[in-house]
């Protein structure tokens, strides 16, 4: 059974009790431990260029740290908490990941390849407890949140993937989980990804999708605005939104409008709206207009999803004639509409699938070969 959605308890434990230390997880002290052993602090910045610019997979790699450094960083710290279940890569370039975490938890992400673009898609729970009807993620709660190092170790995989010559340039967080009920942890992982030293993926090249939780997008708001926040509509009234977005009965589309509107003040980004397009349920030319008028006058993107149809779940994919429809209602009324266009077999928006095991069509490249 789905856990009860709820906004107002978000925190989901965060296990296992003693979670092998990631050494770039701020919460596995670092620093002070490189302190303890009257190491210059630079040490840390060194690992940190190792991991992300060299791309090492061992502190055994480090070779410019002293040997003896090397081996208490093996014995106290890990470069790697996950291992790859499961890689799959599709004609376009798009591969996913399935990673096991140290509990036996397994969690999702993906790398696109657009142009020049290397955009990931993380996750930032195990499972979620937000309940979208249509969502795979969801069907069985949430289980716990990630934490900062499982975080940063999806982008250190996803970018392991990548020939020496290029860099990540994108992130968005949509991927399994709700990120604004995990901010504690992702924010740090975030910070990583932005410094020199790290990834060095600036904040407006970052998107945070969220299901629209007002508290948490306010807190984002006053940690750091200047990440691209994406708010998931899915239909334009109280009463259908609420039944696809269980969540919505205790919130109401007013007020996330509200916070929305109050994140683009503060940040000056502009906002996108996700809306999934799901067959008979939310696509009818009405439904477009209830859009529009929820949209008004915001200088907002309105990203259209059609669905992913998944496995067991009674949710269609909407036709085309319906699709078109609903995007020359928004374009006639001078909407910013975007598709999401379907990369790597279907797999960008389909949280949650691969981790169910559903019926995926991309070839399985060996475990072995992705981590290496
Ligand atoms: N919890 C965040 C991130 C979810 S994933 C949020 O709600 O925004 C990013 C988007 O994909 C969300 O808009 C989500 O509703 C949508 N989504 C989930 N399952 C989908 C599916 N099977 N097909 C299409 N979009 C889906």
């Amino acid at each position: 059974m789905p856990s009860q959605p709820s906004f107002t308890t978000p925190d989901a434990p965060v296990a296992p009790a003693q979670p092998p230390r990631h050494v770039l997880d701020p919460a596995s002290g670092l620093a002070a431990w490189l302190g303890q052993r009257s190491q210059p602090e630079w040490r840390a910045r060194a690992i940190r260029r190792w991991l992300h610019g060299r791309r090492a997979a061992a502190f055994a790699d480090m070779t410019d740290l002293p040997r003896g450094l090397r081996a208490d960083l093996e014995a106290d710290f890990r470069v790697w908490t996950t291992s790859v279940a499961v890689h799959q890569r599709a004609d376009d370039g798009t591969e996913k990941l399935l990673l096991e975490l140290a509990d036996g938890q397994r969690i999702e992400c993906v790398l696109l390849r657009d142009g020049d673009r290397r955009t990931v898609c993380i996750s930032s729970q195990v499972g979620c407890a937000m309940g979208c009807v249509f969502c795979a993620s969801g069907i069985d709660g949430v289980v716990r949140n990630l934490t900062t190092g499982e975080i940063i170790e999806q982008l250190l995989r996803l970018a392991a993937l990548l020939p020496p010559d290029e860099r990540l340039s994108h992130i968005v967080v949509m991927g399994m989980g709700e990120p604004l009920a995990n901010l504690d942890r992702l924010l740090p992982a975030l910070a990583e990804a932005q410094d020199p030293e790290g990834l060095g993926i600036s904040q407006r090249r970052i998107t945070i999708s969220t299901v629209g939780l007002p508290p948490g997008i306010d807190r984002l708001a006053a940690a750091n605005p200047g990440y691209h926040l994406a708010v998931s509509l899915h239909a334009a009234n109280d009463e259908l939104r609420t039944r696809l977005v269980p969540v919505n009965k205790a919130i109401g589309l007013a007020d996330v409008m509200a916070a929305a509107d109050r994140y683009w003040e503060i940040s000056g980004r502009r906002l996108t709206f996700e809306y999934v397009l799901l067959g008979g349920i939310n696509d009818s030319e009405n439904h477009a207009d209830a859009l529009v008028r929820l949209i008004g006058g915001r200088a907002a993107l309105v990203n259209v999803i059609p669905y992913n149809a998944v496995a067991g779940m009674p949710w269609k994919e909407p036709t085309q004639p319906a699709r078109e429809r609903f995007l020359d209602v928004l374009r006639a009324a001078g909407v910013n509409v975007q598709v999401r266009r379907r990369k790597g077999a279907r797999i960008d928006a389909a949280c949650g699938q691969l981790r169910r095991a559903a019926a995926d069509t991309m070839p399985i490249v060996s475990p072995h070969e992705a981590s290496a």
